[in-house]
């Protein structure tokens, strides 16, 4: 579904991502793991086109991302993405939240979005929480139906960026379960991470960067149990 070849990306003179080539197939979990700066949410933000590439080729659906603002506008829609810090609206309801793209963006009927958005909380198990405001969520919370948000849309594919980084550690088996259960359902997932225990047990594949480069690539098992490269050695005998 994404196929990056050769991405190059600077930000001036600085070389975020020096050539990166990977792919990432319909069905797959694909985990970005490697120390800190060293290019993983750059790499994701070029996939949905949040940072233009200076080198290289992206394909999404075998085709280069459109240049132009609607082309790009389209290709967002199609790929959903999931952040650190939630960005839920807050002056919004939960439901709300997770029905106001379906209604201006899809042009969905609030009867529908309505329908489909309680569906997707209860798939997030917040199905009581319909109408809190984000405020009064817990972190965890937060960010589950930051992700029924996303799903909403009906992407092709998820991106996520360390979605439990910022969450109390008793939240964040609740959020690693439900896109344990979206990788089970056949999402196509792209998702930064240091949670190795999910990336082991949920990912086909596994990336490894360093300083801006893949340094290995492979199944999760070869990557956690039989590593080639000695910097992924490093990198994971660091983690603690
Ligand atoms: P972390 O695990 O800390 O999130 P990361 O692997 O996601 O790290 P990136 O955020 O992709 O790292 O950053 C890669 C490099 O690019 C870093 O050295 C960072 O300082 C630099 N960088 C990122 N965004 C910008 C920007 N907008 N302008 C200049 N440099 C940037
Ligand atoms: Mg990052």
């Amino acid at each position: 579904v994404v196929e990056y070849r050769s991405i190059r990306k600077q930000y001036g003179e600085f070389v975020a991502i020096g050539s990166v080539t990977a792919r990432v197939n319909k069905g797959e979990v694909v985990c970005l793991i490697g120390p800190s700066g060293s290019g993983k949410s750059t790499l994701l933000r070029t996939t949905n086109a949040l940072e233009q590439i200076q080198g290289g080729e992206l394909l999404f659906d075998g085709k280069p991302l459109p240049a132009s603002k609607a082309g790009i506008r389209q290709v967002r829609q199609r790929m959903g993405m999931v952040f650190q810090n939630f960005e839920l609206f807050p002056h919004k309801t939960v439901l709300e939240n997770i029905t106001v793209g379906p209604r201006t963006v899809l042009k969905v009927s609030e009867q529908e979005a309505r329908k489909r958005a309680v569906a997707l909380l209860d798939k997030v198990g917040l199905a009581d929480k319909a109408d809190k405001y984000p405020a009064n969520l817990s972190g965890g919370q937060q960010q589950r139906v930051a992700i029924a948000r996303a799903l909403a849309m009906e992407p092709e594919v998820m991106l996520f960026d360390e979605p439990t980084s910022a969450l109390d550690p008793e939240t964040i088996g609740e959020v690693l379960n439900v896109m344990k259960r979206l990788a089970e359902e056949g999402m196509t997932m792209i998702v930064v991470t240091h949670e190795m225990t999910f990336a082991r047990r949920v990912a086909d594949w596994v990336v490894v960067f360093d300083r801006g480069n893949i340094v290995e690539q492979g199944p999760a098992a070869q990557i956690f149990d039989n590593p080639q490269a000695e910097r992924t050695r490093d990198f994971l005998s660091h983690l603690g």
